[in-house]
């Protein structure tokens, strides 16, 4: 057996390799370099074009840019019409900002389990936590995998919340054959560089209802309106004349950004054949293996993958996570956790959360490990990855002992 790097053994690979990155190339320079010697670097033609061709990607009736993927999570918010004393039910398995945007506005958000399989929301989960005071759902497609879309618009038709999806991880994801994007009240994208496609930071909102596209509109440009049409008290008093009519923020795109956007996203199915290649040979690596567990599909997921993870089996493992996660950076592969559970930080503590609130999340926490996946890797380095991953398995392994 081989000796693992941790105890002076040689590392698997000489340089190291980190769980995500972007892939910029000539082509993107080149876009972003014609706009910043043109008219516009921001409020121009390319964030308009942006916003077309990400309508037309998802399947959506509109789509609004905004500066980043927290923002895009704050408009819908706003638009969803969400205040202070409402709840709105989330998951714990996610990137602070899923819960954040809630509380943003005043709210306070409510978290459900997830399910232990997919470590996605559990629409039971969301349905037990369902008060009086609840107004809304963030649902996040955890790791690019689509919640279970169709059980979540049911509860929420059911009980008149509004669906807003957390697609941070799963833009090229479909479901049901569509794409996701079109098929929640709201669906909130980022473009942060450790995501499927990116332009530095950004985020977007896509919608199918013209009157939740006119308020993210107003709530990401300082609630301002030059249509006429939307203005309240003044009389239109020349072609300059605009009104604020709500309390917005300055959260729009730049146009450089929105040219590179516009660039990757032609690159956005070449980004998820990769992808999937990459999952493939991940699972056909991993899933005989009795030391992991990976993670469950649900059928009508057509998943362009953000996150793999790996989640460890105890029964077989002689390891803890944290030992095998640093195992993992000796042999030069960095991996990271995704996540710790929202309501496990001290800010949300202070709140009065309680540690033990959400079992299957904080289970699914403690087991879990992100390896690398991100589009540029090259063959060698998805080996160098499985190798890593074996070479800890069979020297941790209860079995082999
Ligand atoms: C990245 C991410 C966000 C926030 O996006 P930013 O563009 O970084 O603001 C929100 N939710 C999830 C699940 C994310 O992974």
């Amino acid at each position: 057996m081989d000796r693992l790097a941790m105890n002076g053994g040689t590392p698997v690979r000489d340089q190291k390799i980190y769980y995500g990155r972007q892939w910029i190339d000539e082509e993107d320079v080149r876009e972003v370099c014609k706009v910043l010697t043109g008219d516009f670097i921001t409020c121009g033609p390319e964030v308009t074009e942006l916003e077309r061709k990400l309508a037309v990607r998802t399947g959506a009736k509109y789509a609004v840019a905004v500066s980043n993927g927290t923002a895009a999570l704050h408009c819908a918010c706003i638009a969803a019409g969400i205040g202070p004393g409402d709840e709105v039910i989330t998951t714990p398995l996610t990137f602070a900002a899923s819960a954040n945007c809630i509380r943003y506005c005043g709210a306070s958000p409510v978290f459900a389990d997830i399910d232990l399989e997919t470590y996605n929301i559990d629409p039971q989960s969301i349905e037990a936590h369902i008060t009086e005071n609840t107004k809304a759902v963030v649902a996040v497609d955890f790791t690019g995998q689509a919640v279970r879309i169709k059980e979540i618009r049911e509860i929420c038709d059911r009980h008149n919340l509004i669906f807003i999806e957390d697609a941070a991880h799963s833009i090229g994801t479909k479901y049901e054959g569509k794409e996701v994007g079109s098929l929640a009240d709201m669906t909130c994208f980022s473009f942060h560089p450790v995501k499927t496609i990116t332009c530095g930071e950004g985020g977007a909102v896509t919608t199918n209802d013209q009157r939740l596209y006119e308020r993210l509109i107003l709530a990401h440009t300082h609630g301002i309106t030059h249509e006429e049409e939307f203005m309240e008290d003044l009389p239109h008093e020349g072609s300059w004349y605009y009104e604020q009519i709500s309390l917005g923020y300055n959260y729009r795109m730049t146009d450089f950004q929105a040219a590179l956007l516009l660039s990757q996203l032609k690159k956005l199915d070449f980004f998820i054949e990769r992808r999937k290649n990459i999952v493939k040979k991940y699972d056909h690596a991993f899933r005989l293996l009795p030391e992991l567990r990976i993670q469950k599909e649900i059928p009508e997921s057509d998943t362009c993958r953000h996150l793999y993870l790996i989640r460890l089996n105890p029964d077989h493992l002689t390891c803890t996570r944290r030992q095998f996660f640093d195992a993992m950076a000796a042999e030069n592969v960095q991996c990271q956790i995704h996540y710790v559970p929202v309501y496990w930080f001290p800010y949300y503590q202070k709140l009065g959360y309680q540690k033990g609130l959400c079992p299957n999340a904080e289970k699914i926490y403690e087991s879990i490990i992100s390896i690398p996946l991100f589009p540029k890797m090259t063959d060698q380095d998805v080996e160098d990855v499985i190798h890593a991953v074996r070479k800890l398995c069979a020297n941790y392994s209860k079995i082999s002992e």
